[in-house]
């Protein structure tokens, strides 16, 4: 994880504790919290996203929905950097009965999307 003060002045940080700009600048050292990092990766998908960990914990994903209503799913590895390219899910009108207040997995929002778009 990188430190809170390296992200607020986008510095890239060593991750270790006092990471390298703190030791230099004499600034108390203090990682992101993984809910912090969450609620920032999260914001950069926009107002709807979604995040969840896979069940074999091996990485993240965020399904969001863009200014269009197109779905789409990002893959994040543990440190929550994205792998490979989005997958596209359907239109938000199509997988709209995927229930957003419970556990769901990325199959059941493609299977949602798929048995609309045929
Ligand atoms: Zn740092
Ligand atoms: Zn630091």
């Amino acid at each position: 994880m990188p430190c809170i003060q390296c992200r607020s002045k986008n510095l890239s940080c060593s991750e270790n504790t006092p990471c390298q700009w703190c030791s230099i600048s004499g600034e108390v050292c203090q990682p992101i919290s993984e809910a912090e990092q969450i609620r920032s990766v999260l914001s950069a998908f926009g107002p709807k996203a979604y995040f969840n960990e896979y069940p074999d914990k091996k990485g993240y994903f965020v399904i969001y929905t863009r200014q269009d209503g197109n779905m789409y799913v990002a893959n994040l590895n543990k440190q929550f950097k994205k792998v490979g390219e989005d997958k596209h899910l359907g239109h938000e009108s199509n997988v709209s009965n995927v229930p957003y207040n419970r556990q769901f997995t990325v199959e059941d929002l493609i299977n949602a999307g798929r048995s609309f778009n045929g």
